[in-house]
């Protein structure tokens, strides 16, 4: 068993929609079950001009081994119709695989923790949201890792009643 948190995040068609229908899917995943999530976040887009984006963070005690997990992601995605057109471009769905439990994962696949975690206001913030003691793998807490990180533009959403 292993303690994953996942990144979500959409910038089309009802982004809001799109990333609480996501949780619902996530919960749903075989050998897992659905821990927590964050608040939702709005929050600017970095790389081409776009729409802003809604992000948020889920944390799934799984039993999938890293790239299954990454495979039932991605099938998500999918399901929500993501089509690559640009790199960093808009997108109904992303969801990326943040940490997994204290592993450091370096494949061609698959990168672990998320390599731009430690830079992404959308990220740090949602995941101090559910675990703010949370650390790396390599021992950073992430309350540094908020200090160094400008939360430019990030705005936390009302939750709904
Ligand atoms: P970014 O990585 O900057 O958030 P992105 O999420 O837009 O960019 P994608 O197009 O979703 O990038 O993914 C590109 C590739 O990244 C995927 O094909 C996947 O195999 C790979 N990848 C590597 N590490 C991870 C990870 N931790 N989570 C999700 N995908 C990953
Ligand atoms: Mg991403
Ligand atoms: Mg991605």
């Amino acid at each position: 068993m292993a303690l994953a948190y996942v990144g979500l995040g959409s910038n089309l068609e009802d982004p809001l929609a799109q990333v609480t229908d996501a949780f619902v899917e996530l919960a749903e995943l075989p050998l897992t079950s659905l821990l927590a999530r964050s608040s939702l976040y709005s929050s600017r887009a970095v790389g081409p001009e776009q729409p802003d984006y809604i992000n948020a963070v889920a944390l799934l005690d799984t039993q999938l081994a890293p790239l299954a997990l990454l495979d039932a992601l991605q099938a998500i995605e999918q399901a929500h119709q993501r089509v690559r057109i640009q790199h960093w471009g808009p997108r109904t769905l992303d969801l990326d695989l943040l940490l997994y439990s204290d592993q450091i994962i370096e494949e061609e696949r698959l990168t672990v923790p998320h390599p731009y975690l430690t830079q992404r206001s959308f990220v740090l913030y949602p995941l101090a949201d559910i675990t703010p003691n949370l650390q790396l793998p390599d021992g950073t807490p992430l309350t540094d890792l908020l200090s160094r990180c400008p939360a430019d533009g990030l705005l936390r959403l009302p939750s709904p009643a």
